[in-house]
């Protein structure tokens, strides 16, 4: 099983705590991975800041992310790039309805989250993220992964 550290104290949708650090890394260190949904009708490419486990992967414990089995990292929008199927993405929102939980129309896999920040007045492109959904890695061992845990079902 793979190392949890908790981060009780940083909510993982406060932009603080996905943009830390996101634009002070080498473009060496910088990995790509190819990703898509079940049925294969969505394919993409995420860039990631630094390769894992370095990278540590975001759970959570809130409604949703335990309802869509969210693992999560948050590259810049610029830095996912959809190769194929991107107008088959589903998209729900709740609560506040101010970002699209994003998922295959065909075979239900959950991509992440758009958070929408653009819409929302952020001018910055290195702020404008995503939450992806690790579980759609390719040839990824989770097992391999160093995880942070938020306890969302609390501070939520
Ligand atoms: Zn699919």
């Amino acid at each position: 099983m793979a190392a949890i550290i908790p981060v009780k104290d940083r909510n993982p949708f406060d932009p603080r705590f996905i943009f830390d650090g996101v634009e002070a890394t080498s473009e060496e260190e910088r990995t790509t991975h190819d990703a898509s949904c079940h049925c294969g009708e969505i394919k993409y490419k995420v860039t990631l800041k630094w390769p894992f486990p370095k990278y540590t992967v975001n759970t959570c414990s809130c409604s949703i992310c335990t309802s869509t089995g969210y693992i999560a990292v948050y590259p810049c929008r610029r830095d996912v790039n959809f190769i194929q199927g991107y107008e088959k993405l589903g998209r729900y929102r709740f609560g506040t309805k101010t970002k699209d939980h994003v998922f295959c129309k065909t075979c239900g896999t959950s991509i992440g989250i758009d958070f929408l920040r653009a819409e929302q007045g952020e001018s910055d492109p290195a702020k404008d993220t995503f939450s992806i959904n690790v579980r759609t890695f390719k040839d990824i061992d989770l097992d391999s992964l160093e995880y942070t845990f938020f306890d969302g079902k609390k501070l939520l």
